[in-house]
């Protein structure tokens, strides 16, 4: 079996009916990792089709639970198997450091074997009617057919894992499209997936770009539910593409966290926390702490410990020894941090460590602390998606709860303090999706994951994201 960089579609490696191809690179040095077929709307057309298909008549639909959990904890043990080449292709093609690509795998891995045990364990209820029968009650719980699924570069594999993982557990056929700046763990994926027994068509792999592939997938008449991970704009011409034929729409989009800093915390433990939660995968991260909020008493020991630690992080391409932080994803990226950043700092910010680019080859940019912002300027409001964090000093804890929800997302929020009540307090007032209290990007699979606000639709992972993909259908009988 060999992917080379092509179409799964239907069980088969394929070119793009156009012949069509487009360049992936390596954003440590610019250069070109790899060709990869370009799909286009008759490919989408073909991908669905074999789905549709596997979820009609094929033998998708006709494995038993313990069949599908069996072929998805087989992708889970050869994800594992193949851990080391996994992580290296994630590194090279998204920039991250290799350790942390690892770290991706075995979440993968951890996601696919969760959803795995969730294949045999979905089912409807028995329901009493309230009013005179006699009456036989119940509900099933049915896969919604074909799913359109489209993911972002920031965690290739991980969003991969989060996507297919429910759908195929629920019994769904999936049309998966990659980010085109990082498509090739996906396809090797795919490749794993065959070998795991998938049957054809239960899973197909798409690459190619967002406004032709993906918006294909958007708006194709024949898929049932479209679920997106990426940036808020783009959401919104999903939601537009899908209502045509109302397909069911779930979106994670983007985010602007706050880090909420009170001064009775283990301060040594929440400026180790910001810094991590901004700066880790390169601030390119969906529930980045972007918005750092401190009690004024202890404002500037934070900002000092956070840029003194930003300083030391060693920047580098993924697959270095000692690499920290890699280098951004794109030169369009880089370009997009830099602008945002320059337009703060036009609007007063004053750059504490970082603002600016890191060095002249690949796309690096130095992990970035400002201060003197005001709530209104672009670098509060906007999502930047890179290592680039505004701290601002608070005087009233009892109110900041309620003050950082004045952004339009609500992705995730930190809280650090030692303080029980203020916690569950603040927990409880702010406008975000997951909480986190003295600990930073914590996750798991086993925990609903999903946006307030502009930040999204619906929850993702733990039992939540199976109604995603999932119908509910209610049966009465007379008796
Ligand atoms: P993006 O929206 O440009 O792209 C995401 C995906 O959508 C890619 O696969 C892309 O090809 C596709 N796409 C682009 N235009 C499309 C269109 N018109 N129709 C259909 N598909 C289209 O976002 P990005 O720049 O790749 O990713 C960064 C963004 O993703 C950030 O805003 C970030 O917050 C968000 N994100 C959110 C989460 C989350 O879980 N909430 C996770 C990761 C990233």
């Amino acid at each position: 079996m060999d992917f080379r960089n092509r179409l799964l579609i239907d069980g088969e490696f394929v070119d793009a009916l156009s012949g069509k191809t487009f360049d992936t690179h390596n954003p440590a040095d610019g250069s070109v990792l790899a060709t990869v077929a370009e799909g286009q709307t008759e490919d989408v057309d073909r991908a669905v089709a074999s789905a549709r298909k596997a979820f009609e008549e094929g033998a998708w639909s006709r494995a038993v639970p313990a069949d599908r959990q069996a072929m998805l904890w087989k992708l889970a043990d050869l994800l594992e198997q193949n851990a080391e080449e996994m992580a290296l292709i994630e590194s090279l093609d998204n920039g991250k450091p290799l350790g942390d690509a690892r770290g991706d795998v075995a979440e993968a891995v951890a996601c696919l074997r969760y959803y795995a045990g969730w294949a045999t364990k979905i089912s409807g209820r028995t329901v009493e009617m309230s009013r005179p029968g006699p009456w036989h009650a119940y509900t099933l719980r049915q896969p919604l057919g074909v799913v359109g699924q489209i993911v972002p570069w920031n965690f290739p594999l991980i969003m991969t894992s989060w996507k297919i993982g429910p759908a195929l557990a629920a019994g769904n056929a999936v049309v998966l499209k990659p980010a085109e700046q990082t498509p090739l763990t996906a396809l090797r994926l795919g490749e794993l997936a065959l070998e795991a027994g998938f049957p054809p068509g239960a899973l197909n792999v798409v690459t190619g770009d967002g406004p032709t592939a993906g918006a294909a997938i958007a708006a194709h008449p024949d898929v049932d539910k479209v679920a997106f991970t990426g940036s808020t704009e783009t959401g919104r011409l999903i939601v537009q593409a899908a209502l045509g034929n109302f397909k069911k729409v779930s979106l994670e989009l983007g985010g602007k966290s706050p880090n909420i800093v009170l001064a009775d915390a283990d301060i040594e433990a929440a400026t180790s926390g910001a810094a991590m939660a901004i700066f880790s995968n390169q601030g390119e991260v969906c529930t980045a702490a972007s918005r750092l909020y401190v009690e004024r008493s202890v404002f500037d020991r934070v900002v000092e410990g956070l840029a003194g630690l930003a300083g030391d992080i060693r920047l580098g391409a993924g697959t270095a020894e000692g690499t920290q932080m890699g280098p951004l994803v794109s030169a369009e990226h880089l370009d997009r941090v830099s602008s945002l950043v320059q337009q703060g700092v036009d609007g007063g910010a004053r750059v504490v460590t970082g603002g600016g680019r890191h060095g002249d080859e690949g796309y690096f940019y130095r992990p970035t602390v400002l201060t003197d912002v005001t709530e209104d300027s672009v670098v509060v409001q906007q999502e930047i998606f890179g290592p680039v964090v505004v701290a601002s000093p608070f005087d009233a804890p009892e109110q900041i709860g309620r003050a950082v929800n004045n952004t339009v997302y609500g992705l995730a929020a930190g809280i650090w303090t030692r303080d029980l009540s203020a916690a569950h307090r603040i927990a409880a007032e702010v406008k975000a999706g997951t909480v986190y209290v003295n600990t930073y990007h914590s996750g798991d699979a086993a925990l609903p994951f999903g946006g307030f606000k502009q930040s999204g639709w619906g929850r993702e992972l733990g039992e939540e994201g199976l109604e995603l993909y999932t119908e509910t259908k209610s049966v009465v009988m007379k008796l």
